[in-house]
């Protein structure tokens, strides 16, 4: 059976269900990696998805072009080792991101130059943060929200701007996510410089085969131990192992690892219950909003006038611009709308929507830049997998839905997803990190459970 195949779990009717030693719940890069861990270490392993497709939050498109696009995760950060020895270790191209270092920043048809007193004022208040993300936290701010504070930002552009940043940041929305909240995020992601940057930051470099290879290579070495279409439903607990009841049949499992994204846990029932400090985890955490979209010409033609694609558009929807374009060509040009803005573009036809995205960038880019020949869109937050992006945030309220996320084993159920790293929480390297340290964490426990 190929990992296209669907089936495999399902018993024949009367029969007891399947039996593996290790069922994997989710088959993103955090159960891929899980999984092939524990198949390597010689453990019978199964993944159900509930997809039609491998990768979760990491999705790759083959262009008009032939080229590779990213619709999920892309970047690999400066220091996200995991993923960069895992693309090594799969033979794929890593490239740095062709980039100015400084964003061009467009207020309808206007440039703010960077000089400007908004500009000063934005990179000022920026700093502030900075020193206060390292802070001991005053209780005030679990209930002052990002919205709260930002109202009190001096002037509209450094209003926007931070706002902008923020919104591409998280996808949050902002009337949602404490000001304690976010200060943990940006200490989280190493700091500003480092959360923004993207030469020696997370936005340093790409693959030009996609982060899809790496999904691909992962679920081929898995081959028939990958089911699709196969969404977890409920995780019965019982004296003789843990029942995994999915929409494609049940199976009997040791262990199981859930990946799913924390908010989505609540659609799977647990029996018993789980304890509720673990459970109140899906209740205080959502998925953020986010619409991506990659524009594909035959050239980077806007790099014969040395015009700066990092770009962010203060208007509604706010949109953040890049370059990604791989180092031999075509020229792709990448779009982030994060948070409600994101959701805003949701009840436009294709047509519209594109032009909302791409027709702000004219005055900068030129028309040419309405006229892409591969065009490739997705709204995160649509997708019920996985419920959205790039990560679950906390509510508001106190720190107990922070990242990295609660990943103490309750029983035989262990716990995985980029939102359980204690290295790089919400990114695919942090992926990568849970699913190796949940399969330690079942490797040893098998061992214990063996004879000696
Ligand atoms: C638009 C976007 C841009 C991003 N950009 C970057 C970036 O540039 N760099 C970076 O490092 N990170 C980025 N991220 C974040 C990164 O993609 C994620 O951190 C990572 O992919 C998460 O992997 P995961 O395996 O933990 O979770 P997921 O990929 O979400 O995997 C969970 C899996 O569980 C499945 N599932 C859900 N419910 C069930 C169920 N009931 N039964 C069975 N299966 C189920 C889902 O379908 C999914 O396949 C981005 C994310 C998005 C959405």
């Amino acid at each position: 059976m190929s990992s296209k195949d669907s089936t495999r779990p399902q018993a024949a009717s009367g029969s007891a269900p399947p039996t593996t030693t290790v069922a994997v719940i989710g088959a993103g890069l955090a159960g891929l990696t899980a999984a092939r861990t524990l198949h390597r270490a010689g453990v019978d392993v199964l993944v159900l998805e509930a997809a039609d497709r491998s990768g979760g939050r990491a999705m790759s498109e083959t262009t008009a072009l032939g080229s590779r696009v990213d619709l999920g995760g892309q970047w690999i950060g400066h220091d996200h080792s995991r993923i960069a020895a895992l693309a090594a270790e799969l033979g794929a191209t890593q490239f740095r991101m062709h980039t100015s270092q400084r964003p061009t920043v467009l207020d309808g048809a206007r440039r703010v130059p960077l000089g400007a007193p908004p500009m000063l004022a934005t990179a000022g208040l920026l700093l502030g943060l900075e020193a206060l993300s390292h802070i001991r936290p005053p209780q005030r701010w679990d209930t002052t929200t990002v919205a709260d504070w930002l109202a009190k930002a001096p002037g509209r552009t450094p209003r926007r701007l931070l706002e902008l940043t923020a919104l591409t940041s998280w996808c949050a929305d902002l009337d949602r996510l404490s000001v304690r909240a976010m200060m943990t995020l940006i200490r989280l992601q190493g700091g500003l410089r480092n959360m923004l940057s993207t030469t020696g930051g997370a936005q340093e470099s790409l693959l030009v085969e996609g982060i899809g290879t790496l999904v691909d290579g992962l679920a081929d070495e898995l081959g028939d131990r990958v089911c699709l279409g196969h969404r977890v439903t409920s995780i019965a607990v019982g004296a003789a192992g843990v029942t995994v009841t999915t929409t494609a049949g049940a199976i009997n499992a040791t262990k199981v690892v859930v990946t799913v994204p924390p908010p989505l846990l609540n659609r799977i029932d647990f029996q018993p219950a789980l304890p509720p400090e673990r459970s109140a985890i899906a209740a205080r955490t959502y998925m953020g909003s986010v619409y991506k979209a990659i524009a594909v010409f035959p050239r980077p033609f806007w790099r014969d006038r040395s015009k700066n694609t990092e770009i962010i558009v203060l208007d509604a929807p706010g949109i953040a611009v890049f370059d990604t374009s791989p180092p031999d060509g075509p020229g792709h040009l990448c779009m982030l709308v994060g948070g409600p803005h994101a959701r805003t573009l949701d009840h436009l036809d294709p047509a519209t929507r594109r032009e909302t995205v791409l027709r702000p960038l004219v005055s900068w880019l030129g028309t040419a830049v309405l006229e892409p020949v591969s065009w490739h869109e997705k709204a995160w937050h649509l997708d019920e997998n996985a419920g959205g992006g790039y990560t679950a945030l906390p509510g508001p309220g106190g720190a107990d839905a922070d990242m990295p996320v609660q990943f103490t084993p309750v029983g035989d159920i262990h716990w995985a997803g980029t939102e359980t790293a204690v290295d790089h929480p919400g990114y695919l390297d942090g992926a990568i990190e849970s699913g190796n340290r949940v399969a330690h964490e079942i490797l040893g426990a098998l061992a214990q459970l063996s004879p000696r």
